[in-house]
C-alpha cells in the first residue's frame, strides 16, 4: 500500500469505559557504540503488569552489533551485512532497522513476555543464559537477505516466519504499511517462537490454539504516550481485526468448535473466537490449562486424544457447541475496517490518506447515537483516555444525541485540506444507499453509496483530505 505524504487526521473516541491508571514511563539506553554481549540479569526489564496490560518502566537494551548472542537457535543464525544485533532482557534482534526502532520492538516484546509466561503457563529452560532469537527485516528484499545468510529459502506467503527444526528464530518483515501491523506480526510470530522455546514444538497442540492464541495475543492496543500495551484485546478498530472477521464468518456459515477442532472450514477469526471463549471465562481458562499442559507434554499431536480429553473437561462436544455459541450470540464489534488508511494509537486513529485508486481511508464505527450506552466489558476492551475539553459535552441515547472528535493536524502543520462526513444508516436491510449527513469540505468524493450488512450502525467518521 502506498502512503502519500500529506495531513494526518486523528480523532480521539469518546468512551465511557472507566479510565486506566496511568503511569509513566521511562526509556533507558545503552551508551551509544557497540557493547560486548551482556548476560540475560545484566539487561533488566521493569515492566508493570496489570491483567492484559503492561507499561514499560524501564527495559534496558543493548546493541551488540556483530557479536552474536547466546540463542535457543544454536548456532543457526549467523550474521548478516547490513544488519546488527541488540539483546534484552529475554530476546536477541537483528535487524537492519534504525536502533531508536530496534530498541523500540525489543520493549515491546519485553512487554509481551510476561503474557507469553501467562498464556503457556511458564519460562522454556535455560531463559537465564539465553535469549530467544528474532530477525526483523526492514524490507521482503532484507529479510531474504538475512535467511539466506541462514540458508533458508521462504515463499514469502505472510509477514513473517517462524522456524523450528533447529532454528527456533522468528523472521519478520513489514507485509503490511501500518505501524499497527508491523507490530502485530512480531508479536505473532513471537508467540510461535515462544511455544517452541518452551516445549520444543508448536506442533503438539492443534492449528486453532497455536495460530489463535498467537492472534489473540498479538490483537493489541499500544499507548506510545504511556508506553502501554494490551494484549489479547477483543475489540479494537484497526487491521488485524479478527473479532470483526469472525463474527462475519460465522454469520454467513455457523460453524461448531468441533468443526474448528477438526478443520472443517474455520476461518482465522473462527480461531481467534474459539481462543477467546476459553482464554475469557476464569473456570474455562484453568481447565484449558489442563488441556494445554498435557498435549505440550507429548511429542506429536494426537486430534482424536485432544479432542477426547476437550470433551472430558467440558462436556460433550453438544455442549461445547452450546455453550461457544450462546458465549458468541450478544458478541459485537465495535469497528469494521472498510478501507486501508487508519492507523491506531491508543484511542486516536489517525490516518495516511487515500487508499489505492484514490479511495477513501475508511473504518466503520458501529455505535448508535440513539442507542443507550450500555456496559459491556468485552466492547472496546482496553484501556479508555480521557476526553479532550476541546470536544464538549456528548451524549448518546437521548433525544438528541451529539457526538465528538477531536480532529488533529498537527503533524502537518500548514499543509493539506481537511472534510469530514457523516454517514448513518438507520437499517440496513431496507436502505440500499447511506444516508448522508454532516458536511464535506472537498466536494471531490463522496461517501459511497452501498448496501451494508449489518442491521443497525452508525458510520461515524469519513476524513477526506486532499495532497497539500
Ligand atoms: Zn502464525
Amino acid at each position: 500500500m502506498h502512503v502519500p505524504r500529506s495531513a494526518t487526521v486523528s480523532v480521539a473516541l469518546r468512551r465511557w469505559a472507566p479510565a486506566a491508571a496511568l503511569a509513566t514511563a521511562l526509556a533507558v539506553c545503552c551508551p551509544a557504540g557497540i557493547c560486548a554481549v551482556p548476560a540475560p540479569k545484566d539487561t533488566p526489564v521493569d515492566v508493570i503488569v496489570s491483567g492484559r496490560t503492561s507499561t514499560a518502566r524501564d527495559v534496558r537494551v543493548v546493541r551488540t552489533g556483530s557479536e552474536i548472542p547466546a540463542t535457543f537457535s544454536g548456532d543457526k543464525v549467523h550474521n548478516t551485512a547490513g544488519f546488527a544485533w541488540y539483546v534484552s532482557r529475554h530476546y536477541a534482534l537483528k535487524t537492519d532497522y534504525p536502533e531508536g526502532r530496534a530498541r523500540f520492538y525489543l520493549t515491546l516484546l519485553e512487554m509481551a513476555y510476561p503474557h507469553y509466561v501467562e498464556l503457556f503457563g511458564g519460562e522454556p529452560a535455560g531463559i537465564e543464559r539465553k535469549r530467544m532469537a528474532v530477525v526483523y527485516g526492514s524490507s521482503k528484499a532484507k529479510l531474504q537477505k538475512a535467511l539466506m545468510s541462514d540458508g533458508i529459502v521462504w515463499n514469502f506467503d505472510g509477514g513473517g516466519i517462524t522456524f523450528e527444526s533447529g532454528y527456533r528464530c522468528a523472521y519478520v518483515y513489514p507485509s503490511g504499511s501500518l505501524k499497527y501491523h508491523q507490530r502485530y506480526i512480531l508479536l505473532h510470530e513471537c508467540t510461535h517462537l515462544f511455544q517452541m522455546c518452551l516445549a520444543g514444538t508448536v506442533y503438539n497442540t492443534p492449528v486453532w490454539f497455536y495460530e489463535g492464541v498467537a492472534d489473540s495475543i498479538s490483537h493489541h492496543v499500544y499507548d506510545s504516550g504511556k508506553r502501554q500495551v494490551t494484549f489479547h484485546v477483543l475489540d479494537k478498530p484497526t487491521t488485524l481485526n479478527f473479532l470483526d472477521e469472525g463474527l462475519r464468518a460465522f454469520a454467513k456459515k455457523p460453524t461448531g468448535a468441533r468443526q474448528i477442532h477438526e478443520r472443517r472450514g474455520a476461518s482465522r477469526g473462527q480461531d481467534f473466537l474459539l481462543v477467546h471463549f476459553f482464554l475469557d471465562d476464569p473456570g474455562r481458562l484453568q481447565k484449558l490449562r489442563i488441556w494445554r499442559d498435557e498435549l505440550m507434554a507429548r511429542p506429536k499431536y494426537d486430534r482424536q486424544h485432544a479432542g477426547k480429553l476437550l470433551e472430558e473437561l467440558f462436556g460433550p462436544w453438544s455442549r461445547i457447541d452450546a455453550d461457544f455459541a450462546a458465549w458468541r450470540a450478544p458478541l459485537k464489534q465495535t469497528f469494521h475496517y472498510a478501507e486501508w488508511g487508519w492507523e491506531q494509537d491508543a484511542d486516536t486513529l489517525w490516518s495516511y490518506g487515500f487508499a489505492t485508486e484514490g479511495k477513501l481511508s475508511r473504518t466503520d464505527v458501529y455505535l448508535i447515537p440513539s442507542a443507550k450506552p450500555e456496559y459491556d466489558p468485552r466492547r472496546m476492551d482496553y484501556p479508555c483516555q480521557g476526553t479532550s475539553p476541546l470536544v464538549g459535552r456528548v451524549e448518546r441515547g437521548v433525544a438528541e444525541p451529539v457526538i465528538g472528535c477531536v480532529i488533529d493536524f498537527s503533524r502537518n502543520p500548514g499543509r493539506g485540506r481537511a472534510g469530514i462526513g457523516m454517514g448513518l444508516v438507520k437499517n440496513a436491510k431496507k436502505v440500499t444507499g447511506a444516508e448522508r449527513a454532516g458536511f464535506s469540505v472537498d466536494q471531490r468524493r463522496d461517501i459511497t453509496r452501498e448496501v451494508l450488512p449489518n442491521i443497525v450502525l452508525s458510520r461515524m467518521l469519513l476524513i477526506d483530505y486532499g495532497q497539500p
